[in-house]
Order: C-alpha cells, then sequence, then structure tokens
C-alpha cells in the first residue's frame, strides 16, 4: 500500500480526509496556503444536519433565482458577469431543477451525511475532539400560515422519499418548545436527528488530534501544479518547494477549479458566498438552531457564543464584506426572534461555499492521474458530510471496499 498521502488545502474536508487516512496507517502531509481552518470551515453555521437531503436544484429554483436578480438587496443573488464558468454552471444547473433529478441528488447527498452524522458521534467520544457538539435537532420556524403550508409538501416529500420526518408544531407550540421565538409565529418543523457544532473549535481541535496522530501540517504553503511522470504525479510544486508523496487528495474547497491540476475533468465549482455574524449569546437566546426558511437566516446557539448566518451571492471570488448583507442577516431575525442580536460583535466574516451545481460532492480519482483524488464541491454541508467524505476517501485510495457507494460522487460525471 503507497505509503505518504499530501493532501492539498486544510478546511473540514482536508482534516477529514487526513484523519481517516491516519487511522488507516498512512503517513500525512497536509498543506494550506494560508492558515488551517482559515477557508471556508471558519464561520460557518455549524449545523450537522441529516435533513437537509435535497439539493438547491428542484422543481421552482429556477423561477426564485430569476426573481432574485431582480431584487435589490436579496439574500439570494448573482452577479451577472461575462464568465463562461458561472454561465455553463447556471445553465446545467437549471436543468437539473426537475424533481427526478433533485430525488437522485438527495440519495447521494443522504448516504454521505448519515454516514457522517454517525461518525461524529465517534469522533467526539473516542477522538476526544471538542467542538461543543450539541443535538437538540434542528427547528425550521415560520412566520405565515402560506410558508408553513408550503414547507408541508417539502415535510412530506421528504418523509416518503428518504424516510425523514419532522415533529410539526402549529401557532405558538413552537414558541412553546423554542421560547426565544416571538408569539405570533404559524408554526415550525422540528428535526430532532441534526446536531450542530462550532467550527472553529472543531478545526482547532481536530489540528491538535491529527499533529498527535503524525499528521505534518504546512501552513502559507501554496501548491502550483504537480510534477507528473507519466499518468503518475509524483510531487506537488508549492511556494515552499517541490513535495514528494505516493498519493494526492485535492481538497482546496472553492478555490479547487483555480487550480492548475490537468486532471483531464471539468469541476464545475462556483464560489457560493455567505456570510455571519458572531456575537455574545443574548439573554434570550434560543437553544435549539434555527432556520427562517422565508428570509433566509440560520441562528446557532453556540455554548460559547451565537451566531447569525447565510446569503448565497455567485460573484465570484469577490472578498468584499458588504454590511448591507450583515444587515439581512439581522433584520431577517428580527422578525422571529425576541432578542435577535447582542453586543459586542466578535466576528464578522464571509466565506465561499464550494457550489457544484448537483450539489453533490466531487470525490474520487481524476482520469488524467492515477494517484490523485478529488475531496471537493461540498456546497453548502461540508462541515455535515466531512467526516464520509474522508472515510471514503481514505478507502478509495487504499483499495478497501467502501462504505457508502461512491458512484453518485464521481468526478467522471461531469
Ligand atoms: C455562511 C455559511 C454557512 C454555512 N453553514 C454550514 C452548515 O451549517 N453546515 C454545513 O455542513 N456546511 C455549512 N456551510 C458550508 C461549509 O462551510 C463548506 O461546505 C465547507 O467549509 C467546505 O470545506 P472545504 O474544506 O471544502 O473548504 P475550505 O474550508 O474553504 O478549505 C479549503 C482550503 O484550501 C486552501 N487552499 C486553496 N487553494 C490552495 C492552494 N493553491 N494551495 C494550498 N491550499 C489551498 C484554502 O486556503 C482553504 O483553507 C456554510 C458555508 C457558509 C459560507
Amino acid at each position: 500500500m503507497p505509503e505518504h498521502v499530501l493532501i492539498i488545502g486544510g478546511g473540514v474536508i482536508g482534516a477529514a480526509c487526513a484523519h481517516y487516512l491516519l487511522k488507516a496507517g498512512r503517513r500525512v502531509t497536509l498543506i494550506d496556503r494560508g492558515e488551517f481552518g482559515g477557508g471556508c470551515s471558519h464561520g460557518n453555521c455549524g449545523f450537522v444536519c441529516p435533513s437537509h437531503v435535497l439539493p438547491l436544484a428542484g422543481p421552482g429554483a429556477v423561477g426564485r433565482a430569476l426573481k432574485a436578480l431582480f431584487q435589490r438587496n436579496s439574500p439570494l443573488s448573482i452577479k451577472p458577469r461575462l464568465d463562461a464558468a458561472l454561465w455553463s454552471w447556471l445553465y446545467h444547473f437549471a436543468r437539473r431543477s426537475n424533481e427526478r433529478d433533485m430525488l437522485a441528488a438527495g440519495v447521494g447527498i443522504q448516504a454521505l451525511l448519515n454516514s457522517s452524522r454517525q461518525l461524529y458521534d465517534e469522533l467526539f467520544t473516542d477522538e476526544k475532539i471538542e467542538a461543543e457538539w450539541e443535538t437538540r435537532g434542528l427547528l425550521f420556524a415560520f412566520l405565515t400560515p402560506a410558508a408553513m403550508g408550503h414547507y408541508a409538501e417539502t415535510d412530506r416529500l421528504l418523509r416518503d422519499k428518504f424516510g425523514l420526518g419532522a415533529v410539526r408544531y402549529e401557532g405558538d407550540d413552537v414558541a412553546r418548545l423554542e421560547p426565544a421565538l416571538k408569539p405570533g409565529l404559524a408554526g415550525g418543523w422540528h428535526y430532532e436527528h441534526d446536531a450542530h457544532l462550532r467550527p472553529d473549535r472543531l478545526m482547532a481541535s481536530w489540528r491538535r488530534r491529527l499533529a498527535e496522530r503524525g499528521a505534518e501540517i504546512r501552513e502559507h504553503c501554496e501548491f502550483r501544479g504537480f510534477v507528473r511522470r507519466g499518468e503518475r504525479a509524483v510531487a506537488a510544486d508549492s511556494s515552499l518547494g517541490p513535495l514528494e508523496a505516493d498519493q494526492f487528495v485535492v481538497a482546496a474547497g472553492a478555490w479547487t477549479p483555480r487550480l492548475k491540476l490537468d486532471l483531464g475533468c471539468r469541476i464545475p465549482i462556483q464560489p457560493g458566498k455567505g456570510y455571519s455574524i458572531t456575537m455574545p449569546r443574548p439573554a434570550r437566546s434560543p437553544a435549539i438552531p434555527l432556520i427562517f426558511e422565508e428570509h433566509r437566516v440560520a441562528v446557532t446557539p453556540l455554548k460559547s457564543g451565537y451566531r447569525l448566518g447565510s446569503i448565497m451571492e455567485l460573484a465570484g471570488y469577490d472578498a468584499s464584506l458588504e454590511p448591507k448583507k450583515l444587515d439581512l442577516l439581522r433584520h431577517g431575525a428580527g422578525h422571529y426572534l425576541i432578542e435577535p442580536t447582542a453586543e459586542p460583535i466578535v466576528e464578522q466574516w464571509f466565506g465561499w461555499r464550494p457550489m457544484t451545481y448537483d450539489s453533490l460532492p466531487i470525490i474520487g480519482f481524476g482520469p488524467a492521474l492515477a494517484n490523485v483524488a478529488l475531496a471537493c464541491g461540498h456546497s453548502m454541508l461540508g462541515v455535515s458530510m466531512a467526516p464520509g467524505t474522508g472515510k471514503l476517501i481514505a478507502e478509495l485510495l487504499g483499495a478497501a471496499p467502501p462504505h457508502i457507494d461512491p458512484a453518485p460522487y464521481s468526478p467522471a460525471r461531469f
């Protein structure tokens, strides 16, 4: 079995790959152009949500996206520009916005979500990784009866096709379940099996565990291409010089399509920019993580703080932190929560989600280099899918029987 694996990218996916490769007895080096855990895996909402099996592309998604194009300050926005990769991505997204493709993608998404949810339980008990892990479920709360009724159709579909049922709360029963909510809401749906964690704590704690297991982590080390011999890579060319290894894993999140990989396959990932605001817990903080779909705001009550997050901007690699978008989060949460914010603000943040148009990650070997695997494109669910991805990568690299069917994630599908 090849010994040494080099992982490119120190986000939650790179960390999970390193973990399971080390467990399989490999030597692991992980490089990051910035800091380990400093990308999209830093300030996200931290939901580990097996309930989120549906991809973004589904019936009605194109209409919603078009509406967003003409709305000012919408939580969903596309910056139209002359960019062939963006238009191709949007075209394929539109083509997949139908029930058949949505359900097919859901099967692949669910397998990784379920595997990861189970593996997190093991990580937090057996590996002593500490990330403020809590298993209080996830509550979708609705302002209007129309939105509550509309969600009933989604709930039915999730129940019938994926065996996922939420507990329904009518009217003020939802505020009795979660007293931080205002009275007078239309109701809510509680997915009791979902969980949440603090992403930056997860990354810091996982890093310590990886180092204890012998991983070499090299920060400020930028990947620049592969040194090839025939159909194999023998080294990664980096800002710190060539780094030799037997096998390579590319886990560079939203940056992946910008890398000089030449793997003989397309990597249709667009950066989907999202924002978050972190602050101390308000006096009337919720205990259960919340999603307000009508305003597209997510609320994460952390043991050590409180976070509002969401927004989806397809604006390329734009690195500005727009105050108006952050206001949308505060304003949106104000419709539902008695005390939606607290002072002082600890962090205002954005991250680029690695968005594929089918919402499925890309996991597997590219055709041109037999010893380079991709582990990227986890879209809105990288935290929720990380352990399953890491385990699958370790299995694929070791030619071991995979614990879930890898076919839905194959790079060959594009
Ligand atoms: C607002 C928001 C909320 C979210 N909430 C959730 C949630 O509740 N639950 C959930 O499951 N997911 C959530 N997500 C999505 C999740 O954050 C991402 O799917 C996940 O972090 C992607 O992880 P990654 O390891 O692929 O990428 P990243 O964490 O971005 O890591 C990629 C790394 O690659 C490095 N890199 C790039 N180029 C190079 C190079 N040339 N050489 C070396 N290194 C390189 C980068 O520096 C970076 O550290 C959210 C995202 C956002 C923005």
